[in-house]
């Protein structure tokens, strides 16, 4: 638990939210500015700020719960598919200093492309270049 945290807040029962999964360690809630209708954030229970901060098998907790999820929220608001995405940082865009996995239900005719619209262009990279960043993954691992 976080003191100035509003999802440490909304776990707490301090603040309402519309609540749609509970278990011991994962919560999901409906996003109260949503992207579509349906948008659900699903959070770990404890106070944790990034996907790397998660201990043990808290992060395959929140996969787990997301993905069952995605296909009840889906059918909920008759949804053709779904974003399924963390911002992960600031840099990345998160806001809510509380890990947290949105869920937005997407539908056919909504326009808004993939994650890869986000980004606006694609390094150049050879394939030297490639191989030297897969190096610098495994041996950062
Ligand atoms: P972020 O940008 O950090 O990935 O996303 C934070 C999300 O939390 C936003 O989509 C925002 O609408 C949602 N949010 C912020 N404050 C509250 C709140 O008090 N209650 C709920 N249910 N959602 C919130
Ligand atoms: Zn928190």
């Amino acid at each position: 638990m976080s003191d100035d945290c509003i999802f440490c807040a909304i776990v707490d029962g301090e603040i309402p939210g519309e609540i749609v999964y509970e278990d011991e360690d994962v919560l999901a809630f409906l996003d109260a500015n949503p992207l579509a209708r349906g948008h659900t954030l699903v959070i770990p229970k404890a106070h944790h700020e990034t996907v790397s901060d998660l201990p043990g098998d808290l992060g395959a907790a929140i996969g787990r719960v997301a993905s069952d999820l995605a296909p009840a929220i889906e059918s909920a608001v008759d949804a053709d598919g779904s974003t399924v995405a963390f911002n992960n940082g600031e840099a990345a865009g998160q806001e809510v200093p509380h890990v947290h996995c949105h869920v937005v239900p997407r539908f056919e005719s909504d326009g808004h492309g993939p994650i890869h619209a986000l980004f606006g262009s694609r390094p150049d990279l050879d394939d030297e270049e490639i191989a030297s960043v897969g190096d610098a993954i495994r041996d950062a691992q």
